[in-house]
C-alpha cells in the first residue's frame, strides 16, 4: 500500500468502508468531517449526517487537540502515515467496550492509523484516520503481565508464611553487603529462631506448629519497614535485612519483635498458645570479608541467647 491514497480511489472504497469492522474517519484540513463510517456511527451514537461538516474536536472533546493536530500535521508535511498504539495511549475517542468481560476494560482500547490523502492535483487535503478496536488484545496482554508479575513474586516467597524465600532473601543480602562496601552506609541483621518448637509440633501437632510459624512471620511483616527484607530462612528460623540502621537501632527492632511475638496468644481448642522467640543481632563491619560473615556472626549471638535461657536478644560481641 503506498503512504497516501488518491481522494478520488477512496470513494471506490467506501463501500467496503462501510462494512469493515474499523473506524473510518476523513478529514479535512480543518479537521471537518467528511466522511464516517458505520463503525463510527453505531460506536458514538453520531449519524453520518450529523457529523459531517463538523469539526472532529467538537465531536469528541476529549481528544488531546494540540498532541492530535501536532501528529496530523507532521504525517501530512512528511506524507507518510503515522499511528497510535493503545501502549502509548489507551484510545483516541471514548467509546464505550462491549467485551464481555467486566470491569477489566470499561472503554474501548484502540490502535489509530492516520493516512495523509493526496487529491489528483498532488496536494494533501484531506486526512483519514482509520481506528481499529484492539480491546481483546490488550486485555489479554494486560491480564498476562499481571498474572507473570503474580508468578514471579510468587518464586521469590515462601509458600506458608509469605516472606522471602532463602534463595531470594540471600541475593538480597549479597547485593545490600555489595552496597554497603561501595557506600558504607550500616546494614545490620536479626536472626531468630522460635524456643523450643519440637515441643509445640509434639503437643499441639504439626498444623499448630504451621499456625504459630505464620503468626511469628505475620508480627515480623508488621514491625518492619519498607526498605527491610524479611524472609524465612528455615523451617522456624527467619531473618531480617535492615539496610540503613546500625547495630543498635537493630537491637530496639528486635526487642519489639521479641516483646510482640512474647504477647501474642493463639487459641488452641479453647486453650491459650503462648511462644517465644530467641534472636541474635549483628551488624557489617570491616572485618567481615563477605556476607556469610555477617550471618554467622548473627546466628552465634542467637546461640547464646538460647544458651542463656532463651526469649531474649544478644547482640554480636565481635569476633
Ligand atoms: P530451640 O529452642 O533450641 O530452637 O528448640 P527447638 O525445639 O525449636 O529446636 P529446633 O529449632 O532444632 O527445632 C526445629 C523443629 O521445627 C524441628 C522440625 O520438626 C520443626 N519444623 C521445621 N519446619 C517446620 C514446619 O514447616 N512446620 C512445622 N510444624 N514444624 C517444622
Ligand atoms: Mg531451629
Ligand atoms: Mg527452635
Amino acid at each position: 500500500m503506498p503512504d497516501t491514497i488518491d481522494i478520488n480511489e477512496l470513494h471506490w472504497l467506501l463501500d467496503i468502508v462501510q462494512s469493515i469492522d474499523v473506524g473510518v474517519v476523513v478529514l479535512d484540513r480543518d479537521y471537518n468531517v467528511e466522511v464516517w463510517n458505520s463503525f463510527m456511527e453505531n460506536h458514538s451514537g453520531i449519524s453520518a449526517e450529523r457529523a459531517s461538516r463538523t469539526s472532529l474536536f467538537e465531536l469528541f472533546p476529549e481528544i488531546d487537540q494540540s498532541w492530535f493536530t501536532h501528529k496530523v500535521e507532521t504525517a501530512v508535511m512528511l506524507g507518510t502515515r503515522a499511528f497510535t498504539i493503545w501502549e502509548q495511549r489507551p484510545n483516541l475517542v471514548h467509546f464505550k467496550s462491549y467485551q464481555p468481560i467486566t470491569g477489566l476494560a470499561d472503554e474501548m482500547y484502540q490502535n489509530v492509523t492516520i493516512l495523509p490523502l493526496r487529491s489528483s492535483t498532488g496536494k494533501t487535503d484531506h486526512v483519514c484516520l482509520i481506528i481499529y478496536d484492539v480491546t481483546g488484545v490488550a486485555v489479554n496482554k494486560r491480564q498476562l503481565e499481571s498474572a507473570n508479575t503474580k508468578l514471579q513474586e510468587l518464586a521469590l516467597r515462601d509458600g506458608l508464611t509469605g516472606l522471602l524465600n532463602r534463595r531470594y532473601w540471600e541475593s538480597c543480602l549479597e547485593r545490600e553487603f555489595a552496597r554497603h562496601q561501595r557506600y558504607d552506609n550500616p546494614v545490620s541483621l536479626v536472626i531468630f529462631d522460635i524456643d523450643h518448637f519440637k515441643r509445640v509440633n509434639d503437643t499441639y501437632g504439626h498444623q499448630t506448629g504451621d499456625e504459630v510459624i505464620r503468626t511469628v512471620a505475620e508480627i515480623t511483616s508488621q514491625l518492619v519497614r519498607e526498605t527491610d527484607f524479611a524472609g524465612r530462612y528455615g523451617g522456624e528460623e527467619f531473618v531480617v535485612l535492615l539496610p540503613g540502621t546500625p547495630l543498635d537501632g537493630a537491637a530496639q527492632f528486635a526487642e519489639r519483635l521479641r516483646h510482640a511475638v512474647e504477647q501474642k496468644v493463639l487459641d488452641y481448642q479453647g486453650s491459650p498458645l503462648t511462644f517465644t522467640v530467641s534472636l541474635g543481632v549483628a551488624a557489617i563491619g570491616d572485618d567481615m570479608p563477605g556476607y556469610q560473615a555477617l550471618l554467622e556472626r548473627a546466628d552465634k549471638a542467637l546461640y547464646v541467647s538460647k544458651e542463656q535461657g532463651r526469649n531474649r536478644v544478644t547482640l554480636d560481641g565481635g569476633q
